[in-house]
């Protein structure tokens, strides 16, 4: 499954947010025999729709959609020179499919901060650079073996200028990912910075308050996704009642944990949306990629619904709630059947028809 690399400075709370992200019940109830890896942490996305569909099919369960975080240990400044975990730090990003950096805006004169001070545009500044310096030496690499290629062959002309632009954009410092540049041509390099980008802020109740502030960040890192959440207290969170978490998140302004928010911005980082399952045993979300087909849905419940699909019968989810029952939304002409070239929209809830 797609993840997210969790990557950011000494001490700025990754580690207390990760706890936060393994130290929920989800794997637990609903994947009993998942062997998870220490350093992955699975987040639910939370989706009130589940609830309402359980409800209206007497489901037995409830299995939402889940999010992966790999906790990337070790950036410094000078990583991309091999500085502290370097290399292998590099490598582990390599593997995720998107970089969720923390950036500690919390102050608490207790907790060090590793370059004597809380700026989160520095801060931002030093984990894209060391990103696109590793990136840097990685294309530095490749343009004149490129070059030779392009001679003897004419495809290998679009991969050299696509790389040629890629180095530009290094050079002045940007992110490929910020300059829009994802193009196939660069996929066989395996860049970094390539990757879509998402910001955590880890924040205090001075800021999560104040929504000025949290515009101004937000700008900051713009176009990519900013959560603003307290590592500590989403860890608190887990560890209380429903009343007593709800109280705690009013006191600070919340009206929801600030895991959901990461769970959904994953989510769309990542470029994922999720069509619906429901029934008697359990009512379900399927993870899918946003342009996914009818036959590349049925795939991911089994590779053999998507081999033998015929059709899908599609209802959506507003549609099912305001019929009130699937014996209501047929009648209503709600219910569509959908053919193999069908692109799933976001709350389809579905049944799909398939030869064994
Ligand atoms: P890491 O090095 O990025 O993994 O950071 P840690 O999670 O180990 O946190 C470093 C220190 O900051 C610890 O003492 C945490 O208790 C503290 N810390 C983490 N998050 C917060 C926060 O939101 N507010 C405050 N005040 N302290 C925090």
């Amino acid at each position: 499954s797609l993840t997210l690399g969790i990557v950011g400075l000494p001490n700025v709370g990754k580690s207390t947010m990760f706890n936060a992200l393994t130290n929920n019940d989800v794997l637990a109830a609903n994947y009993p025999f998942a062997t998870i890896e220490p350093n992955v942490g699975v987040v639910p996305l939370r989706d009130p729709r589940l609830d309402r569909l359980s409800a209206m099919f007497s489901s037995e369960k409830v299995v939402p959609a889940t999010v992966s975080f790999v906790d990337i240990a070790g950036i410094v400044a000078g990583a991309s020179e091999g500085a502290g975990l370097g290399n292998k730090f590099l490598a582990n990003i390599r593997e995720a499919d998107a970089i969720c950096q923390v950036v500690r805006v919390f102050t608490d004169d207790d907790v060090v901060h590793v370059d004597g001070r809380v700026d989160a545009a520095a801060d931002i500044e030093t984990i894209a650079t060391e990103l696109v310096l590793a990136d840097l030496q990685t294309v530095e690499k490749a343009v004149p073996r490129l070059e030779k290629e392009s001679r003897m062959q004419k495809d290998r002309r679009a991969v050299l200028e696509e790389v040629q632009k890629a180095a530009t954009i290094l050079n002045e410092g940007r992110t490929l990912f910020s300059a829009g540049m994802n193009s196939p041509a660069l996929r066989e390099l395996n860049l970094l910075t390539v990757k879509p980008f998402l910001y955590v802020f880890n924040a205090d109740e001075g800021v999560l308050t104040d929504d000025a502030r949290r515009k101004e960040l937000a700008e900051l890192v713009a176009p990519a996704e900013a959560v603003f959440l307290d590592a500590k207290v989403e860890q608190e969170l887990l560890e209380i009642d429903d009343e007593s978490a709800a109280e705690l998140l009013e006191s600070i302004g919340q009206t929801e944990p600030g895991l959901d928010a990461l769970a959904r911005a994953g989510f769309r980082t990542l470029g994922l949306q999720t069509y619906l399952t429901a029934g008697p045993k359990e009512s379900r979300a399927w993870t899918i990629p946003v342009g996914a087909t009818a036959p590349e849905a049925a795939g991911v419940i089994h590779t053999d619904f998507q081999r033998g699909f015929i059709k899908a019968e599609i209802v959506s989810y507003d549609d099912l709630v305001a019929a009130g029952s699937m014996n209501a939304a047929k009648n209503a002409g709600k219910v569509r059947m959908e053919g193999k070239e069908y692109v799933m929209q976001d709350g389809d809830v579905v049944e799909f028809r398939f030869n064994v």
